[in-house]
């Protein structure tokens, strides 16, 4: 795993650094993208260097991969990269524009600018580096920096890259490294990471915060609110990530060093063929396995332990019952707190 060098504090300042990511969902349209400067803004007053990760507007990626297929059926990887990473490059000069109409000095770069360096996987690239030379430089300026996420520069053929679907999570933790930065704030259209989907189990609680081992566990499990990757850039190098909504002011998830906290701590969900898995995550899990599997028995749904491990216990169900599933371990799992 890539680990980072310390950036020299007397080079930015006294003032600390926050990365913050913004995801697509978070700059879908313009008027998103006025929201994302307002909050830049304030966050900027509130006296932080931050550095700001963008990802392509909405459905953008999609859209660009489904026009390169109305032109041929078999892109090259190089100008496929080539193509996606416009996506980003959209959305981070449309944000510097914004800012700049509110008084504030912001320079946009995109990942080759910002010294992302990888090695040479066009579509799935691994960061080997980064440099971050201009972003130290306009940070020392006072500058509002953004970056374009999910892209780099392989150095030795300098040809672009992409990171993979997600990417722009790991720009923005591997950013938060090499800056030392206090915190890589992902901002996103959930409160933060729950104990279950919200949208499945109306009474899943949101974690205050969560180990990076129970973190990539949860990801492995079919939880996508962070890109695996990105997780593991954070534990190499001890990046403190905070996962919340870019709607409200809410606290959302600190995604931290192992934490002292419940012994299960959450459940994923996943669909293999045609089989749904449930995987409950935590350092008790493995211990908890057969009471759920008896529990979801009860409530007429057949399941079986398929993998037990250090943090965390597989069961298969059919992928017909995996909502009400996933429910009736939540509510095995977590019920106590609920219910006094
Ligand atoms: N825009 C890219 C994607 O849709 C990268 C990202 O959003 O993180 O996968
Ligand atoms: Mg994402």
């Amino acid at each position: 795993m890539f680990r980072v060098g310390r950036l020299n504090p007397q080079t930015v300042g006294v003032m600390s650094v926050v990365v913050q990511k913004y995801g697509g969902s978070s700059v879908a349209d313009s008027s998103r993208i006025q929201a994302v400067a307002d909050r830049v803004r304030d966050r900027h007053a509130s006296g932080h260097n931050l550095v700001v990760v963008v990802s392509a507007m909405g459905q953008t990626t999609d859209r660009l991969v489904s026009l390169a297929s109305e032109i041929t059926s078999n892109p090259t990887p190089r100008e496929m990269d080539m193509l996606l990473t416009a996506g980003e490059r959209i959305t981070m000069a449309l944000l510097a524009m914004a800012l700049h109409d509110r008084g504030i000095d912001a320079v946009s770069y995109t990942g080759s600018q910002a010294g992302i360096l990888t090695d040479s996987s066009h579509g799935e690239a691994r960061i080997t580096g980064i440099t971050a030379e201009r972003v130290k430089e306009s940070i020392s300026e006072g500058k509002v920096v953004i970056v374009a996420g999910f892209q780099g520069v392989d150095p030795d053929s300098r040809e672009i890259t992409t990171l993979g679907r997600g990417g722009s999570d790991t720009t923005a933790v591997a950013l938060a490294a090499s800056l030392d930065a206090e915190a890589c704030e992902i901002l996103t259209d959930v409160e933060g990471v729950f104990s279950a989907d919200p949208r499945v189990v109306p009474d899943a609680q949101r974690l205050e915060e969560v180990s990076y081992e129970d973190m990539l566990v949860l990801a492995g499990g079919g939880a996508s609110i962070l890109m695996p990757h990105s997780v593991e850039h954070a534990r190499a190098n001890g990046v403190r990530v905070h996962v919340r909504s870019s709607f409200t002011d809410e606290p959302g998830t600190w995604v931290v060093a192992d934490t002292p906290g419940r012994d299960v701590v959450g459940i994923a969900t996943d669909s293999e063929g045609g089989t749904g898995v449930i995987t409950i995550v935590g350092s008790g899990a493995a211990q908890v396995a057969t009471r759920v599997e008896s529990a979801l028995h009860d409530a007429g749904i057949s399941s079986s332990v398929s993998g037990r491990g250090d943090r965390f216990a597989r069961l298969e169900v059919s992928v017909e019952r995996i909502d009400d599933a996933v429910r009736s371990a939540h509510d095995e799992l977590f019920r106590s707190e609920t219910t006094p």
